[in-house]
Parts: C-alpha cells; sequence; structure tokens
C-alpha cells in the first residue's frame, strides 16, 4: 500500500479495531494530515498518512 492509494472516498481496513469495534474508515479529506471517519460509530480522526499505512492491512474501496 502507499500514499497515493489513499484517494478521497477510499475505504481502509486497520489492523487493530476502533475501541468501537470498527475496522473500516472512510477518507473524508487528504492532505498533510488525512481525516478519517469510522463507519461503525462515525468517529473522525486526524492522522498522517504514513501512519495510517502502518496501520492499515488493505484499501477495502475505491482503489
Ligand atoms: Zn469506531
Amino acid at each position: 500500500m502507499d500514499v497515493e492509494q489513499l484517494r478521497l472516498g477510499a475505504v481502509v481496513e486497520t489492523k487493530k479495531a476502533h475501541p468501537c469495534g470498527g475496522t473500516r474508515w472512510e477518507i473524508v479529506r487528504t492532505g498533510a494530515d488525512l481525516k478519517i471517519r469510522c463507519l461503525t460509530c462515525g468517529r473522525v480522526v486526524l492522522m498522517p498518512p504514513d501512519e495510517l499505512i502502518r496501520r492499515a492491512r488493505r484499501i477495502a474501496e475505491g482503489e
């Protein structure tokens, strides 16, 4: 996985689950920090792209 896959609208599956149990996140803003939204609970988190790549298992949608 590389940073070019982290496009607006892409859905990323993380290795570790969010406290709500969800592992799927939609990228809702790109830039120096990505804004990602948990698809299970709707919480929005800011994360640098390299950190998201480390935590991601795969791109689930929008590849
Ligand atoms: Zn969540």
